[in-house]
Parts: structure tokens; sequence; C-alpha cells
């Protein structure tokens, strides 16, 4: 990091140059004093050795400097995600209250919630969470970014992109345990997708508030589940209802799009439900 002696130049300090000056435009007997070797001489001679100082490197060095520190900027630009949410350690003095804990199978990943309950827990039936969790369909719960506390952060945990098949941290992707690779949650752009099978849910209340309430891509199921639940087609309130969902659910959220739908269009010419 530092520039070699070499490409260095000495220069007397500001101290030195104060003690030079007057004796070099001395008389000429005094001037030849500081060029010979006199004994009394020898505490001005290690005061100007110690005062030499350093100027900045040379231009060709600078440019090399400023790449290599551009580089390292780019680098730490990258890592930047580590340090932030959801992976940033929360500091002891934050306020940080733990609702819930968890951890995965062998125990090195673990963390905190602060927020009792998800902001929604669904039920995935895509082949991707399929092949992914290597189980029939995937339980996640959505929290915000901030809601989770890893106890070491991004250390001890993998990422996988399914869309590009990349284990480089790009959004949206899996997390898992890098040693007993247990998924640990789904990480999107602006939400996490926590698996609340690793959570320590103590009460029935806390159970009861992590139940699902729906169904995703419901059609690419490997088993029925007729639980009464609103099943979609694919991602929730963005595509359609579908086979055993509560036909006053169904209703209800047409009634709901058609709402939408009108004030969209500037429309209101009232229809009917079906
Ligand atoms: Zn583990
Ligand atoms: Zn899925």
């Amino acid at each position: 990091m530092y520039p070699s002696l070499s490409t260095q130049k000495h220069l007397p300090s500001p101290m030195a140059s104060r003690i030079l000056r007057p004796l070099l435009s001395a008389p000429q007997p005094c001037r030849l004093l500081i060029t010979q070797s006199t004994p009394f001489l020898k505490p001005l001679r290690s005061l100007l050795a110690n005062s030499i100082r350093t100027l900045p490197p040379t231009r060709a060095m600078s440019n090399d400097q400023a790449h290599a520190d551009k580089k390292a900027e780019d680098v730490h630009e990258k890592e930047r995600w580590k340090y932030n949410a959801p992976y940033r350690i929360h500091e002891s003095n934050e306020h940080f209250e733990a609702k819930h804990t968890g951890q995965c199978h062998c125990g090195k990943v673990k963390f905190e919630l602060s927020r009792e309950k998800p902001l929604a827990s669904k039920l995935c039936h895509c082949t991707t969470c399929q092949s992914q969790h290597a189980a029939p369909f995937q339980w996640a719960a959505i929290f915000h970014k901030e809601d989770i506390n890893f106890n070491h952060g991004h250390h001890d945990l993998e990422w996988y992109d399914p869309t590009s098949k990349s284990i480089a941290h790009q959004l949206p992707c899996k997390v898992r345990c890098s040693y007993c690779h247990s998924p640990i949650m789904d990480e999107g752009r602006n939400m996490i997708l926590l698996f609340p099978s690793l959570l320590d849910l103590k009460t029935q209340k806390a159970k009861d508030d992590f139940k699902p309430t729906c169904h995703m891509f419901y059609p690419e199921r490997v088993v029925d589940v007729p639980d009464g639940l609103p099943k979609w087609t694919g991602i929730n309130q963005q595509s359609e209802l579908c086979e055993d969902t509560d036909a006053e659910t169904v209703r209800e959220y047409n009634r709901k799009r058609q709402k939408t739908n009108d004030e969209e269009t500037g429309t209101n010419i009232p229809k009917d439900d079906e």
C-alpha cells in the first residue's frame, strides 16, 4: 500500500529549514561549519536526519494507488450486502427484542426475530420449491429484512439463485446453512420468506400466528390439501383463485378485483358477483 522508498523524495522539515536558512546565508566561515564534521555540530546533523519528511508519491504511483484503492472500494461495495439487513448483526445497545428464536438442524446458524407475528404465512407448491426442499411444498412466513438478527451475521450461510443457477448472492435467492444445508429462508428484494419449521414456537398463540393462510402455485401440487384455505394458481393476489377454494372467498376476491378495476378505469357499473 505504501510507495517504495526509491520513489520518495526527502526534504528537510520546516523546523530544519528554519535552522538551515540563517546558516546558509551567513558569512563564508560560518557556512563552512555546517559542511565540516565538527563534533559540536553533531546534534544539528542528527536533528536534520530525524526531521526528514516524505513527499507525496509521484504521479505514476498516485495513479496506481488510486487504481488499487478504486478496486478495493469496488470489492467492498460488492460485499456491502453482508453488512446490511437481513445479515447485519444488531448491536447490543439497539432495541431488538427477540420474540422468537430459531436455528438450522446442526445449530451453526442461529437467529432471532423481533416481530411476533409474520406479515403472512403461505404454502408454495411450485416445482422450484418442491426440488429445493425435496418436499411436496414449502411453508414460508414473510418478514421485513430488519425483523431478523442472525447471531453470526452472514457467516455459516450460503446462497443459491434458482433463476441463474448461481451460488453468488443475487436476489431473489435461497439461503441455507453452509454446513448442514438446512434451508433457512428465501431472500427477496424487499422481504424475507423464513421457514417456520426452524423456529422454536413455544406457545399455542405463536403456533397459531404462523399458521398458513393460503396456497400458492396450487396447480403444480403433488398432493391435494383440502383445508379450505384460498388456493392461487400463482403468487397470491396476483393470480387466479382455483379449485378447493371456499366459494365465499372466491366471490369476495372477485368483488374486490372488480372494485379495483372500476377505480382504475373510472367506471363504477354494478356487476353480478359471478
Ligand atoms: Zn446447519
Ligand atoms: Zn415456490
